[in-house]
């Protein structure tokens, strides 16, 4: 469902990523892991579009994200065409990124409402199901600043799934948020993970987490992809020095 052919990303003369090339299937969770600034959020925010995508192609279900290819040329694809891709993509930041001037519902309905034209009531009773689901059905007209980080993030994964995406990206999700919050956050997710087919890309320090639902773990160092495989494989006996080095600090 999300192809990566050739892709490259670079800051000025600063390559963050180069010859990314892997694909991940409809309803696969894949986790990336790796060093500080390794480029695993640079590849989230390319496939949420909030960073221009400097070399190669990225498709979602086969279509171009940001440019085809055509006789052997990037040609950029249509803002209209990449607005329709993105309505298939959500994303929980690790900075919540709530609107603060509006309530939590508001927050919740406000895409499903002006992005997938859908009517205020079935937005509304959809939010208050979410809302449900994420343990704050008496937090509908709170505004996010008087919530707490653990409580923000859940708004966040609500707002996100309220608009029935085909892939989720959790970029960090638990960094921000106090330690004892933290799994509350995960438990949410889980069953997000257990009860929908939704594809996931995560990226998270948790690797408990990152154990429990991926299908596949990528380690990444210097913008590449060292190895990767089953979380049982990678996290118990990984092939490559890179991996053992990482993960013995880390674990
Ligand atoms: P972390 O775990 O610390 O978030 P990461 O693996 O997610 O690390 P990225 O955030 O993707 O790494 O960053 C990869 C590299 O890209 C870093 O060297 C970073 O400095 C650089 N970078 C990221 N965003 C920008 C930007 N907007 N402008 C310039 N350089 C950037």
């Amino acid at each position: 469902v999300i192809e990566f052919v050739d892709v490259e990303k670079r800051f000025g003369d600063n390559v963050v990523l180069k010859d990314l090339d892997f694909t991940v299937e409809r309803g696969e969770r894949v986790t990336l892991i790796g060093p500080s600034g390794s480029g695993k959020t640079t590849i989230l925010r390319l496939v949420m579009t909030l960073e221009e995508l400097t070399g190669g192609y990225i498709y979602i279900d086969g279509e171009p994200l940001t440019h085809r290819e055509r006789e052997g040329r990037r040609v950029p694809v249509s803002k209209k065409e990449q607005k329709r891709l993105r309505t298939r993509i959500g994303m929980v930041f690790q900075q919540f990124n709530l609107f603060p001037n509006m309530t939590v519902l508001e927050n919740i309905v406000e895409a499903p409402i002006h992005v997938l034209g859908r009517s205020k009531a079935e937005a509304t009773e959809k939010a208050h199901d979410l809302l449900r689901q994420v343990g704050l059905s008496d937090k509908a007209d709170a505004h996010p600043t008087s919530l707490s980080g653990g409580q923000q993030q859940r708004v966040a994964i609500a707002r996100a799934l309220a608009m029935d995406p085909e892939i989720l990206l959790l970029d960090e999700v638990t960094s921000a948020l106090d330690p004892e919050v933290v799994g509350e956050v995960l438990n949410i997710l889980r069953t997000v993970a257990e009860t929908t087919n939704v594809t996931m890309l995560i990226v998270t320090h948790e690797m408990g987490f990152a154990r429990d639902v991926s299908h596949k773990v990528m380690m990444f160092d210097g913008g590449r992809v060292v190895e990767s495989g089953p979380p049982e494989k990678i996290f118990s006996d990984p092939d490559h020095e890179r991996t053992q080095a990482f993960l013995s600090a880390v674990l």
